[in-house]
């Protein structure tokens, strides 16, 4: 079956039949000169920033720190009509603090979007259990709740979990659960009995290794989402094929850069993702800076849509801590390694910093030891590693997975 998200572009495009990436281009340029004009017109950030031009690359980046400096420089509609307010903290400054506003406009175009995602991947009659976010109004949670009531499929918000076996209690008889990527992973340990048909990971970095290891325990299909606050949560989720993500192409434009040049990348090239809101209400953003690093994928997808796909999320730029000899380490590159490992269930990562080494400390919740030998083998030689075996609970400290930096 072809992406219900393709064929959503092509409905919300207006293009139908004649949907493919050069008519898809040519309407999301049209929409970008309506957007520079509305985000001068409307927000103090952008009012002298842009100028007129039907190629994106023209127009200046936007960064996180410029919506932690000052949110309301982006809001663009009266404060009475922002519907709900998302506070984040900015990566890379410890003091500010992102605010992300939406209209009600906004938030039905994300139920829009979470209904179509959500049908890859969810039949009528079936219940979700939704093991992210919380209960209040207009939460990602209530927002994904909603939009699955309209593809008839019913859910719950888990809520506010803190064990493993509260989340393994509230899943029982789910179809399909939600939630974090290393939750998802532990909770498929301890449970696996539960056989889920479907599970969707999202809300934070997914490694291969642990897709690998929920479809072993589980035996059900795995889905994969991108999202952001920044742009109404929902962004991209994969097909049946789990060769990529289809694109929210009708409300964003993506873009590829080299982070270092901010140049455009060649298709296949790894850089940072950026992206332009084309239909964001109350906070257009343009050409904005994600910090997470991926590819375009323009080959067939083998579900038969023909536009271009982003790969997989190969990292955060903010992620990557500097290990000596000009080397760098991150999460991501650990848990490929240590998620393969199928005796693995959980573990925890810090890097300890002496004046000699810097140690990499490893909590593992396994069933066995790891192989320690093939695993330094894997890592930069600058780094001692020590490793310790305990429980290592992911639902007692619910957050996007980091390395410590212990001193
Ligand atoms: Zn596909």
């Amino acid at each position: 079956m072809i992406s219900p998200v393709e064929t959503w572009v092509a409905e919300r495009t207006g293009l139908r039949d004649n949907l493919n990436p050069e008519t898809l281009k040519k309407w999301q340029l049209g929409k970008l000169s309506a957007l520079i004009q509305y985000a001068c017109e409307n927000t103090k950030f952008y009012h002298e920033k842009l100028h007129s031009t039907s190629d994106i690359t023209e127009l200046p980046f936007t960064s996180p720190s410029d919506i932690a400096a000052d949110p309301f420089a982006f809001l663009a509609i009266p404060q009475s009509l922002v519907a709900r307010v998302t506070t984040l903290a900015n990566s890379g400054t410890t003091h500010l603090k992102k605010r992300i506003f939406f209209s009600k406009a906004d938030l039905e175009r994300t139920i829009d979007f979470f209904a179509v995602g959500m049908s890859t991947m969810v039949r009528k009659g079936e219940k979700s259990q939704i093991l992210i976010s919380n209960r209040t109004e207009n939460s990602l949670g209530s927002l994904l709740k909603e939009s699955l009531l309209r593809i008839g499929v019913t859910s719950e918000i888990s809520g506010t979990i803190k064990s493993v076996n509260a989340a393994i209690e509230a899943s029982k008889g789910g179809d399909c659960l939600i939630g974090m990527p290393a939750e998802m992973l532990y909770m498929s340990h301890k449970a696996p009995e539960l056989r889920p048909r479907s599970v969707l990971l999202a809300a934070d970095y997914i490694p291969q290794s642990l897709i690998n290891g929920i479809k072993e325990t589980w035996k059900c299909d795995v889905f994969t989402h991108y999202g952001h606050s920044e742009f109404g949560f929902g962004c991209a989720v994969d097909c049946d094929q789990h060769n990529g993500y289809h694109l929210r192409d009708a409300d964003l434009i993506f873009e590829i850069i080299d982070f270092k040049t901010g140049k455009s990348a060649k298709i296949g090239e790894s850089g940072e993702i950026v992206i332009t809101t084309l239909s964001n209400e109350a906070m257009p953003l343009i050409r904005y800076r994600t910090g997470n690093i991926s590819r375009f994928i323009n080959t067939p997808c083998g579900c038969g849509s023909l536009l271009p796909r982003l790969g997989s999320i190969e990292g955060r730029i903010s992620s990557y801590i500097p290990i000596g000899e000009g080397k760098v380490l991150s999460i991501h590159q650990l848990d490929e390694i240590i998620f393969a490992d199928p005796n693995v269930r959980s573990f925890d990562a810090s890097i300890k910093n002496d004046k000699v080494m810097k140690t990499l400390l490893l909590t593992v919740d396994s069933n066995g030891s790891i192989d320690l030998d093939s695993f330094s083998d894997k890592l930069p030689k600058s780094i001692n590693v020590e490793v310790k075996y305990d429980k290592v609970d992911p639902f007692s400290h619910r957050a996007k997975r980091r390395i410590n930096i212990v001193s």
